[in-house]
């Protein structure tokens, strides 16, 4: 069976070397199996004929059966549309041309019976059906007769040789009509049994040529939970694999350091959810076993002491540590931050990043080995070869998604023992996303704001509106309080961005002179030196305005900056507008974010907008941007393989996701290996998996 399905596409009846050819370039189908695998993406229905006096604009599309009673050609020199009358015996409508006429012109007999199938619609009052799929009712051909009829993806190579959606349901007959037994089936009879599945064999006809819509059902529901399943399986058992493998630091004590810190140190009580992580953390780095942990938390829910504290649980076990951030400002912030927290011990702490001078950086690679240095925050240039630890313990990793997971990977490596790893994240990644991207890490959320933070009031303007909006910025910074004005930066159009940020900046300047306003600018054309320059000067209150790219998106904290304005805020994703949002609010003012777009907006952007407005959980807003723009497009999981899924929908399927992951936990639970006899059919294909695409338990 194997061996068949393993054909290549070429030998298949109906390919040849030709088509073979634009199958694989074109579509990624270079076996059987792998046309097998290729599934519509939706179904139209034609198992029933509908009466014409049935046609409303409900109907995506539309299966009738009657006589053509006229044809007419339009146009001057040449015909440039040609329309049908169509009657059956409740009415007629109209069927139009404007391609393929000549062709259209030749076949179309007046008189004659045949089955047609389009998208009604209305024109001038009257329904009718621009190009649709025509044929003569006597003549009709097996793959479209009766049934629900799939539809599928291809190209315009691949519709030039043929293989349209019709061309391909040709040869998925020819790939079944040929299968020389049932398909193996992959999952355990128990398994089957109790999530009450169909068969694979079942699945994978009835996703093609399904019988009934229930069938169809049943068919995508098993495939989908299949391809859910074995993905979770896939990451908890490396989970599994990693940590048999690879020990952790043992931390086995709370110590002085921390204490003290703790006790003495600590400017405020922690949240109940910092302390619950905290705990997490503690049982994590006890075990023996390397901690991977995932900690979510919205902005401002104070990840950063979370953070420290840990450290200085390593640091009492003798262990140095280290923290990364994704950019030069975000870690000398935290420099700063956590130097202040720490300056009355006797901790050492140092900063490393690209700007760092080369005497210095001599100066620290020294005290980092031979253990002078406690902690070292940075940014990638942590992540050289010639940053070397006497004894790291524990990583932290800020803003996990601006880090490839090969970076994460490269850290680990310094080392036999693995040092702990903890990722902060504040973007909201909903739970279905969490569970497959990080489904290898154990995952803790804040789910708790400190104490006394005023709710941000977000506010949509349009562009009509620019005055009032500025006047409002001028009573604020009357008020003392500094302002963000953002512009988005997308990488496409660079250049342009920048044009516009400069104009921008100019009309700010224009709008809010000097003396009594100073505006600051930061964008990522600058040099790191200027970039810190200028965040400096408005972190110390001497601008009022700082004028900025994305560029501080994360992270960055300001209690004094209340104000944040995001110009063209409809070409912004929602998360990234709530992480921008995020950088108000950190004080004890009421802080303002304001979304300023254009008159005319999508539907989409006009939900985006909305959504804002009315929501400051970072949890809704993700969900909401899953709904809207799919998983594909969330920062950070291009890079992960993990999102491309043939059937299974992230944010539709959530409850399967869930379902399946809830089997594979149970499965491991009952037979960590997979060598009971009823899972043989699961580790047979978790073994074929890891045949084709490699290991990956060395990625995340
Ligand atoms: P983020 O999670 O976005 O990184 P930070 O760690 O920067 O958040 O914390 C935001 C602010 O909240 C900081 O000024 C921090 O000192 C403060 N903070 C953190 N935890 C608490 C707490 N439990 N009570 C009061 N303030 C806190
Ligand atoms: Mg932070």
């Amino acid at each position: 069976m194997a061996h068949y399905l393993d054909s290549p596409i070429e030998y298949l009846k109906g390919v040849g070397p030709q088509k073979g050819d634009v199958l694989k370039k074109e579509l990624g189908i270079f076996t059987f199996n792998d046309l097998l695998q290729h599934y519509p993406f939706r179904y139209v229905d034609r198992s029933r004929f509908y009466t014409i006096s049935e046609v409303s604009e409900e109907f995506p599309y539309i299966q009738l059966k009657g006589t053509i009673t006229k044809i007419t050609a339009f146009g001057d020199k040449r015909t440039t549309r040609l329309t049908a009358q169509f009657t059956d015996a409740t009415g007629s409508i109209e069927l139009v041309w404007f391609q393929s006429i000549k062709w259209m012109r030749e076949i179309l007999k007046a008189g004659k019976v045949y089955v047609v199938f389009g998208k009604p619609s209305l024109f001038n009052n009257k329904f009718n059906i621009v190009h649709p799929e025509i044929e003569e009712a006597a003549l009709q051909k097996e793959v479209t007769k009766g049934t629900l009829q799939g539809i599928y993806s291809t190209t315009e190579k691949c519709k030039a040789m043929g293989i349209d959606s019709k061309g391909i349901l040709k040869l998925l007959k020819n790939v079944i009509h040929g299968l020389p037994s049932v398909l193996n089936e992959t999952l355990s009879v128990s398994i089957l049994g109790q999530q009450q599945l169909i068969s694979l064999h079942e699945a994978q006809i009835q996703i093609h040529f399904p019988a009934t819509t229930l069938s169809l059902e049943k068919a995508q529901h098993r495939l989908k939970f299949e391809e859910l399943f074995f993905l979770q399986l896939r990451l908890l058992l490396n989970k599994q694999i990693r940590s048999e493998k690879f020990r952790g630091k043992l931390f086995s004590r709370i110590g002085d350091n921390f204490n003290t810190f703790y006790h003495h140190h600590l400017p405020f009580e922690l949240t109940n959810a910092q302390k619950k992580v905290l705990k997490d953390i503690r049982v994590d780095t006890g075990s023996g076993k390397q901690m991977n942990r995932l900690l979510q938390g919205d902005v401002g829910s104070g990840k950063t002491v979370v953070a420290l504290l840990s450290m200085l649980m390593a640091l009492d076990n003798g262990y140095q540590s280290c923290l990364m951030a994704p950019t030069e400002i975000l870690a000398s912030q935290h420099f700063v931050t956590i130097s202040e927290l720490l300056q009355e011990t006797s901790i050492k702490i140092d900063l490393l990043t690209g700007s760092t001078k080369a005497a210095k950086r001599r100066v620290l690679l020294e005290q980092l080995q031979n253990g002078e240095l406690n902690f070292l925050i940075g940014t990638h240039a942590l992540i050289e070869n010639a940053v070397q630890f006497k004894n790291l313990g524990l990583v932290v990793i800020d803003e996990q998604h601006r880090f490839g997971v090969e970076q994460r990977a490269k850290l680990w490596n310094k080392d036999e023992t693995l040092p702990h790893v903890l990722v902060m994240t504040a973007t909201s990644i909903p739970r279905t996303l969490a569970m497959t991207l990080y489904g290898d890490l154990d995952v803790s959320v804040i789910d708790e704001l400190p104490p006394g933070r005023k709710m941000i009031k977000t506010i949509h303007k349009f562009e009509a509106n620019r005055l009032a909006v500025f006047g409002f910025l001028k009573e604020q910074m009357a008020l003392g309080r500094q302002v963000y004005i953002v512009y988005p930066l997308i990488e496409e159009s660079e250049k342009l961005d920048y044009n516009d940020l400069m104009a921008g900046y100019e009309s700010i300047c224009r709008e809010f002179p000097l003396p009594q306003y100073k505006v600051s600018i930061v964008h990522g054309k600058m040099k790191p030196k200027d970039k810190e320059y200028e965040m400096q000067l408005f972190k110390e209150g001497k601008t009022n305005i700082m004028v900025a790219t994305t560029v501080i998106e994360v992270g960055v904290n300001i209690p004094n900056a209340s104000v944040m304005l995001i110009e063209s805020a409809e070409r912004f994703g929602l998360s990234q507008l709530h992480q921008l949002r995020g950088r108000v609010g950190r004080g004890a003012e009421q802080s303002y974010c304001i979304l300023l777009t254009g008159s005319k907006l999508s539907s989409d952007a006009r939900l985006r907008m909305r959504t804002m407005c009315q929501t400051n959980d970072g949890f809704v807003i993700a969900e909401t941007d899953l709904q809207l723009r799919g998983p594909g497009d969330i920062a950070g999981t291009q890079q992960s393989g993990v999102l491309n899924f043939r059937i299974a929908d992230l944010a539709k399927d959530t409850a399967i996701l869930e379902q399946a992951r809830a089997i594979a936990i149970d499965l491991l639970k009952h037979d960590a290996q997979l060598m009971q006899p009823e899972n043989y059919m699961i580790a047979a294909k978790i073994a074929n998996a890891e045949k084709r695409t490699g290991n990956f338990s060395r990625v995340s």
